[in-house]
């Protein structure tokens, strides 16, 4: 038992390193958030030893009495969290990553070739939603299943619903997919309903990004209107790196063909092998935490500070994609400045700001991004008020204007280029102490 410091003090001192990263840097990726000692220490626990495939009372290996007790109530906390009735939704807690709920979803619902229509990467949609390109089929949901993405409308930055319900009467999808990675808008869910009855197609809901935003009644709830809902843990939720399916139940279904029978095969053993334990017991340490007061607030006050934030951009006249948001990211398109998403990733890492290059409406391709999604949700876990990102506001402000002034000087319209003569300017490091 000796501690980690003293056995591997390589990776020791790697995660210091990463761990005073994380604290001393402003943290503005969409999908990142700072969980809890609770839910890291559960994480970090014994329960990573121990095999356990199968469901709770009915496991293909011994000695699976406490983790069967913290898999029921894991489950019992996620429909807590979300007001959901067991008699009506069930869950599975066992995926290891969004990701593969997604793909254990897809292997749930549709067969080999079956068609699917999810919003386009460079829409804001997810990988896992169908995507490929017109060259090549990059996912495994658009290689082993046929995808039509939808879009959103290149004006608006709104989802085309019009041109999604006239694409679906031609390709008549089995499965229409909603839910975004870079999205700042709630979603019209009762349309997507329509749309997927008009060709008798399942409507699955991947919440990832919002699900601590819907926990907390900060977003339209996707229970409402969809037969299945995936979701990450560890963004706005704000727990450990994993997944959750959640499935509709319908009385006096046939037990064998129930979305609940195909999604626990689907999990296991069509898609993965044993349980994460140790995971498992972080989510349902996240998840109580979710369900109580401070919880909510801390959903309030995300979208309370990405309002301050989109607020000081735009009153610099600066363009976002749909005009501002309803949740917990922006996306703010650098075309107009003659800037693009990967060189103000880069310039912003130089001066401690992390946030990520993101396609925009308008964009060509999601290879040259030409805007940076921001997000909320971290920054926000560690106290973060209105003030403090109108302040980040400036800063970011003060960043792109430095980072014209060095387009102009370097003349090069080459990323590293651009790189090298930001990392000689005297302004970035100004900047970076202010930082
Ligand atoms: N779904 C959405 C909407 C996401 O944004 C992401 C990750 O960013 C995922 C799924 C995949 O999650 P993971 O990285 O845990 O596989």
């Amino acid at each position: 038992n000796t501690p980690l410091a003293e056995a591997d003090p390589e990776v020791a001192q790697i995660i210091e390193h990463e761990k005073y990263r994380q604290f001393a840097e402003l943290e503005l990726i969409a999908s990142e958030n700072f969980t809890s000692q609770a839910v890291m220490e559960a994480n970090g626990s014994a329960l990573t030893n121990k095999y356990s495939e199968g469901l709770p009372g009915a496991r293909y290996y011994g000695g699976n009495e406490y983790v069967d007790q913290l898999e029921r109530l894991c489950q019992e906390r996620a429909l807590a969290a979300f007001k959901l009735s067991d008699k009506e939704w069930g869950v599975n807690v066992q995926p290891y990553s969004g990701s593969t709920a997604n793909f254990a979803a897809l292997t749930a619902l549709l067969k080999p070739f079956d068609r699917l229509m999810g919003l386009d990467l460079p829409s804001g949609g997810h990988l896992t939603h169908g995507y490929q390109t017109d060259k090549k089929k990059i996912s495994s949901s658009s290689i082993y299943f046929q995808s039509m993405p939808y879009r959103v409308d290149m004006e608006t930055g709104i989802i085309d619903y019009d041109r999604l319900e006239e694409n679906a009467q031609l390709f008549r999808p089995q499965l229409l997919i909603c839910g975004a990675s870079a999205y700042p808008r709630d979603w019209d869910y009762e349309r997507m309903r329509k749309i997927a009855d008009n060709h008798s197609a399942y409507l699955l809901c991947d919440m990832a990004h919002i699900s601590g935003l819907v926990a907390a009644g900060e977003q339209e709830s996707p229970f409402k209107f969809c037969d299945i809902v995936t979701t990450t843990t560890h963004k706005t939720l704000r727990g450990p790196r994993a997944g959750l399916i959640f499935y509709r139940k319908r009385e006096g279904e046939d037990k064998k063909e129930s979305l609940e029978a195909r999604v626990n095969q689907a999990v296991f053993p069509s898609c993965q092998g044993g349980p994460h334990n140790n995971t498992i017991a972080g989510i349902a340490v996240a998840l109580k935490q979710a369900n109580t007061p401070e919880f909510v607030a801390y959903a309030k006050q995300v979208r309370a500070n990405t309002q301050a934030l989109a607020k000081r951009l735009t009153g610099y006249g600066y363009r976002l994609s749909s005009g501002g948001s309803e949740n917990h990211l922006i996306l703010w398109d650098l075309k107009p400045l003659g800037l693009t998403g990967s060189k103000i990733e880069k310039i912003c890492e130089l001066v401690n700001i992390t946030l990520n290059k993101n396609s925009v409406c308008g964009d060509k391709s999601a290879v040259t991004p030409g805007g940076v999604r921001i997000g909320t949700a971290a920054l926000t876990s560690r106290g973060f008020k209105e003030a403090d990102f109108e302040r980040i506001g400036e800063l970011l402000h003060r960043t792109v204007e430095i980072s014209s002034e060095v387009q102009k000087e370097c003349g090069s319209k080459l990323l590293k280029d651009f790189i090298a003569a930001a990392a000689k300017s005297g302004k970035i490091a100004v900047l970076q102490k202010e930082v």
